[in-house]
């Protein structure tokens, strides 16, 4: 028997793919993890956005396969919005529109950067910058930006972005994980989109696609029809990998012959009773950011044409904030729009929800996005604990190690808390499903 700890798309796609026998534990009374969708008042909302980007062939056609094909193909339309103005994403190349001593500052830096890098070579920049994911390396999250975009752009956009983003100071950070999520423009793309407008496809996401007429559930939901024994309302409390058991908090005990567990890594730890005080020790050090996604219904129709947006500025307290009514008209009622905000936050560190929601009105109404009359119907606040995953140092030393002594135990920790990464709903389904296969292959 296998368990399946938590029915968030990385267990739904490990059982979808299972050939034997499984039971899932899921700790909530629904399924979904962070993708879920819940509506009030005819607003419906995710968790902050859940858009779909597909890098893989074989989970897009299982995706487009169990939505049957109700999804739309969307051309992004994201923004930054900084020195009083909007350039569109990413920064790095379309500075185009700012004022024209910044656009000189960051032309030039990358210049720079570009020179000293490349050291004259004609290769475009991304070939010669790219890190290797899972590779071990020593360069810090900061000195990869200050190398790949020089000065400008890292004053005016990098690194006070990623530092209001991660609250984490950047040279403790690591730069392993920025190869895909970070766009890496070639010097004729920075320049042209410092002389004007036209470097929209640039980054992993120039269109992403969304359920036609729905939330985001939708896609956990479409699992359910192909898989059974789903047990919901189970926390799992202790594990023993000696005797392979899970205990719940309600006091149930089950074996199991395998375990394919995604719940947070520190905390499967913590549940594990025989862990040796090493791998406990590492996996107290993991640190992660949590985000509070504020959740606006506005009665005004059109308050932005956008998608989402960008913002680096400490004059406004939320790093970005985007539009669900603009993916899919179904997410608000007619003559209305709606909105997420998102405030990261650190170590615990609570701000009442009344405060949020003001600071976060408040910002809107600086940046114009809305007036001081508009009625805002819905406003609600979602605490995301586990959010973002830090890749300091101790991160990229300790999960290896973590992984290795689990694996030995027969437990595989996978999806994007389990596996302590900053991954994608794809990257959650493809987990689910590499890890089935292998489960699959033992006797
Ligand atoms: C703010 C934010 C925005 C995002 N935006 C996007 C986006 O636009 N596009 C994209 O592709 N991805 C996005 N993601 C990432 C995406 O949400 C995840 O990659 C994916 O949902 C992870 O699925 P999972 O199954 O690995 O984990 P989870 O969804 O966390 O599922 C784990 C499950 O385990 C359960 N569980 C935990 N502990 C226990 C326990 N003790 N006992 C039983 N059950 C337990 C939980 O309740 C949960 O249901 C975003 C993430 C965040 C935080």
């Amino acid at each position: 028997m296998i368990a399946i700890i938590g029915a968030g798309l990385a267990g739904l796609s490990a059982a979808y793919h299972l050939k034997k026998d499984y039971d899932i534990y899921e700790q909530g009374h629904e399924i979904g993890g962070l993708c879920k969708s819940y509506t009030i008042d005819g607003f419906t909302f995710d968790y902050t956005g859940h858009l779909l980007h597909f890098r893989n062939k074989e989970i897009k056609r299982l995706v487009t396969r169990l939505l049957n094909n109700r999804l739309s193909e969307i051309k992004r339309r994201a923004y930054i919005f900084s020195k009083g103005v909007y350039t569109e994403y990413p920064f790095q190349s379309n500075t185009f529109g700012l004022p024209k001593k910044v656009v000189k500052e960051c032309l030039l830096g990358f210049i720079e950067a570009f020179l000293k890098q490349g050291q004259g070579s004609s290769l475009p920049l991304q070939v010669v910058s790219r890190g290797v994911k899972g590779q071990e390396n020593k360069e810090t999250f900061e000195e990869w930006i200050y190398k790949t975009f020089g000065k400008g752009i890292a004053k005016h956009f990098m690194l006070p972005f990623n530092e209001k983003f991660w609250k984490t100071s950047l040279d403790k950070l690591t730069s392993d994980w920025v190869s895909w999520l970070v766009p890496m423009p070639a010097l004729e793309d920075v320049v042209s989109g410092a002389i004007s407008i036209g470097n929209k496809d640039i980054g992993y996401n120039p269109v992403f696609y969304y359920p036609v007429n729905e939330g985001i559930s939708v896609l956990p939901r479409s699992f359910l029809p192909h898989i059974n024994n789903l047990n919901l309302n189970m926390k799992v409390s202790r594990i023993s990998s000696k005797n392979k058991t899970l205990t719940f908090t309600n006091g149930n005990t089950v074996e199991y012959d395998f375990l394919v567990s995604t719940m947070p890594l520190p905390e499967l730890i913590k549940s594990c009773d025989d862990a040796p005080t090493k791998i406990e020790s590492l996996a107290k050090g993991l640190k992660y950011i949590s985000v509070y996604d504020i959740n606006l219904g506005i009665r005004r129709e059109g308050i932005s044409d956008k998608h989402w947006i960008y913002f680096p500025e400490k004059e406004y307290p939320f790093y970005r904030l985007g539009f669900p009514m603009n993916f899919s008209k179904s997410l608000a009622p007619e003559g209305c729009s709606s909105m997420y905000v998102e405030i990261s936050h650190r170590d615990g560190r609570e701000t009442p929800k009344e405060k949020l929601i003001n600071d976060a009105i408040n910002g809107l109404i600086k940046t114009g996005i809305l007036r001081k009359d508009d009625e805002i119907a819905v406003k609600d606040v979602i605490d995301i604990r586990y959010a973002y995953t830090i890749y300091d140092f101790h991160r990229q030393k300790a999960v290896p190690v973590i992984q290795k002594y689990l694996e030995e135990k027969g437990i595989f920790s996978i999806g994007r808390y389990g596996a302590w990464e900053h991954t994608s709903m794809e990257d959650a389904i493809y987990q689910g499903k590499m890890t089935a296969q292998r489960l699959n292959k033992k006797a």
